[in-house]
């Protein structure tokens, strides 16, 4: 120990020491949770535009599966814009 320490001085230290709510975005084009400033490891897409082939490193039948999934995805964002218009 260098020197004894106050209690006032050890508590503002770990003042800082909370944790705090995990802070994330929802990605543009599948809906996801994604950290800020990550690309989105679902559907690769980075600011609504694709940045990586996340199918690259799929297996054959994982690569099935997934464009499955991306493409009701898809039908599913367009059936919201559609409904988001007409309410406007
Ligand atoms: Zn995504």
């Amino acid at each position: 120990m260098r020197q004894r320490h106050t209690h006032s001085h050890t508590h503002q230290r770990r003042s800082h020491h909370s944790l705090h709510a995990q802070i994330f975005g929802l990605c543009k084009k599948c809906g996801q949770a994604v950290a800020p400033h990550h690309v989105c490891p679902n559907c690769g897409t980075y600011q609504g535009r694709e940045v990586i082939d996340v199918l690259k490193k799929l297996s054959k039948k994982e690569k099935k599966e997934k464009q499955k999934q991306m493409a009701e995805q898809e039908k599913e964002s367009k059936k919201t814009d559609m409904e988001s218009l007409s309410v406007k």
